[in-house]
């Protein structure tokens, strides 16, 4: 119970990540507001932890301050978690155009801006609080995800850096977390697949989860909850401005290094030799 008497506004919290974050945090005691654009999911899951869900598109930056000063309104704001996201442009780099562009970096950095931007002051008046910025792998490398999504991530990173360090003197810590391949509906909903369709396309999704990293079962929404309940907490009292992979070991390097079955260059020059 290391939240009881905190409030902690998570966005995105009506599925995947946001949804087992806000379990966890109301598991631990807090009070949760979840910001999101599924209503229904958003009602049905502040039911299902006690908390309260407030409409909140994180692409337009009144909305992110409305619904942290619904919260900060209702007893003060201790903790955020800015999460929600969506693929957003599929585009490559010699295609996309700066509105797609925008478009993505509205979502997926500038929310995450005018989250700390908004929730900073209401909680330097109470004297501190603590941020987790949801960034990703596909920061730290390419192939994971598309350019504009990349990019975004590995913003939310130094983002988070520089926010911790002007945010110090509040007591305001600000961390990231980096989650790996985590089982969400975020690939479906980012190629628009609905009912059994969807349905399909997750269970294959599992599938091909346990198999993309070094540990051999796919990532959950609760891994990535766990490390943000972390940070989040006193715990992490001495831990700001920096990231956690959550990510099975995915970062650690080739397939080759960690899977028997794929050989590595070396490998197959000895092969080729006879050796
Ligand atoms: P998800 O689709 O299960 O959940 C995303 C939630 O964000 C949904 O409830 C959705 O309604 C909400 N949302 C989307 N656009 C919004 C908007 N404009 N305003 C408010 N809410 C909005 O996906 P998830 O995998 O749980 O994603 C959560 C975060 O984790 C995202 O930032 C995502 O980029 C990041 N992430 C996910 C993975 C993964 O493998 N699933 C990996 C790395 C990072």
């Amino acid at each position: 119970m290391r939240f009881v008497g905190k409030r902690a506004v998570v966005t995105g919290g009506a599925s995947g990540i946001g949804r087992a974050t806000a379990e966890r945090l109301a598991q631990d005691g807090a009070e949760v507001w979840i910001g999101d654009i599924d209503d229904a999911g958003g009602e049905a899951v502040a039911a299902a932890v006690g908390g309260r869900y407030h409409r909140c598109d994180v692409s337009d930056p009144v909305q992110i301050a409305a619904l942290v000063g619904a919260a900060d309104a209702a007893g003060g704001l201790d903790l955020l978690v800015n999460n929600a996201g969506a693929g957003g442009s599929r585009e490559r780099i010699d295609a996309i155009s700066a509105d797609e562009w925008d478009r993505t970096h509205a979502l997926l950095l500038r929310s995450v801006v005018m989250g700390i931007r908004h929730a900073a002051p209401l909680m330097a008046k109470r004297g501190g609080g603590a941020i987790v910025n949801t960034s990703s792998v596909s920061a730290f490398q390419s192939g994971a995800a598309p350019i504009a999504y990349s990019v975004a991530k590995a913003a939310v990173i130094h983002l988070t850096r520089l926010a911790a360090a002007e945010l110090s003197q509040h007591n305001i810590r600000v961390n990231a977390v980096a989650p790996g391949f985590i089982t969400t509906n975020i690939f479906t909903a980012s190629l628009g697949m609905t009912g059994a369709a969807r349905d399909q396309a997750n269970a294959m999704i599992a599938g091909a989860a346990a198999q993309a990293q070094p540990v051999r079962r796919a990532g959950r929404p609760e891994d990535i909850a766990a490390a943000i309940a972390y940070l989040l907490s006193d715990e992490a009292g001495f831990v700001t401005g920096t990231h956690l992979l959550v990510d099975g070991g995915m970062n650690i390097g080739p397939r080759h290094s960690w899977d028997p079955d794929v050989p590595s260059f070396f490998d197959a020059i000895g092969k080729a030799a006879g050796q």
